[in-house]
């Protein structure tokens, strides 16, 4: 069992990486651990977290009153209280503002896909829980829908949260959603993510117990995502078959925006090849200017009339 005085360092270290590593700036970002069975140790509101001392730590209760520290708790305070009323197994709970993480958050897009084994044997999968206006009781009421279920979520236009048994464990969750975000981008860059099948990714979830790797929700079914206002599972995008799967473009031709726009230029078939193997010719990505799309739409329309 840590003692106080080891938590007290232990969160101005964490606090130090998380500033080191541009997770945040200036004040951002908020970190807290329980403190025996009724009381947390949280860091204060208005410090930067890059220089942080032990002494200026707060101790609150479980509803949140201050019991120590000369500085008022985090603003975030009502967030990491509902996130301990829901998770009895968690901890610890670090918040923070990673930059390419944060990019997905602001995008919109989830980081859901089956890529990396170690993320899908650890965390799963991270959604997006909705928006809601920085240190309101909004934010836990966004974050609730979701902690249940994972131990790391994306905050829509805002940042990541993660939770885990204990500090270092907490905190080494958001360096894998920001070191997952940082490859997922970079694929999308390359033009294309290879996912890891269904098969595989349950073979990597069940390996958590053998590792010692606790999940707080299994898989969903293949067939379908959780209720969307209750979610029980992990949603994974992960196409069945056997063995790793070329998968150019998962959006959905079908969906708006510019991604959906994108897929259905490229005539996204979402159909999987085999690692390695030369693409067949029908699958063959062909690129159009806008103004050789306007002329094709233009005259398959007259072809019409
Ligand atoms: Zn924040």
């Amino acid at each position: 069992m840590s003692t106080e005085s080891s938590l007290r360092a232990d969160i101005v270290e964490v606090g130090r990486r998380m500033y080191a590593r541009g997770y945040t700036a200036s004040n951002d970002g908020n970190i807290s651990v329980r403190l025996g069975a009724d009381r947390l140790l949280m860091t204060p509101k208005g410090v930067c977290k890059g220089f942080m001392s032990p002494d200026m730590m707060c101790i609150t209760d479980l509803a949140g009153v201050k019991l120590e520290g000369d500085r008022d708790p985090s603003s975030e305070m009502l967030m990491h209280l509902e996130v301990y009323r829901q998770r009895p197994d968690v901890h610890a709970v670090v918040h923070a503002h990673p930059p390419t993480a944060t990019g997905f958050a602001v995008a919109g897009i989830p980081l859901d896909r089956a890529v990396l084994a170690e993320v899908l044997a650890t965390l799963g999968s991270i959604p997006i829980a909705d928006y809601a206006t920085p240190s309101t009781k909004e934010l836990p009421e966004a974050v609730r829908k979701y902690i249940k279920a994972y131990d790391g979520m994306l905050l829509a236009n805002h940042g990541a949260l993660t939770v885990g048994p204990d500090l270092f464990g907490a905190y080494y969750k958001m360096e894998t959603i920001e070191h997952f975000a940082k490859i997922s981008l970079v694929a999308r860059m390359l033009g294309r993510e290879n996912l890891i099948a269904r098969e595989e990714v349950e073979h990597l979830q069940a390996l958590r117990g053998t590792y010692g790797i606790k999940a707080p929700a299994p898989l969903c079914p293949p067939d379908g995502k959780p209720a969307e206002d209750d979610p029980t599972c992990q949603f994974v995008q992960a196409p069945s078959g056997t063995g790793v799967r070329l998968v150019p473009d998962v959006i959905d031709p079908r969906a708006g925006g510019a991604a959906g726009e994108a897929a259905r230029a490229r005539g996204a078939s979402g159909a999987p090849g085999v690692p390695g193997t030369p693409r067949s010719n029908d699958e063959t990505e062909i690129r159009l200017t806008y103004h050789e799309l306007s002329a094709l739409i233009e005259d398959a329309i007259r072809s019409l009339r």
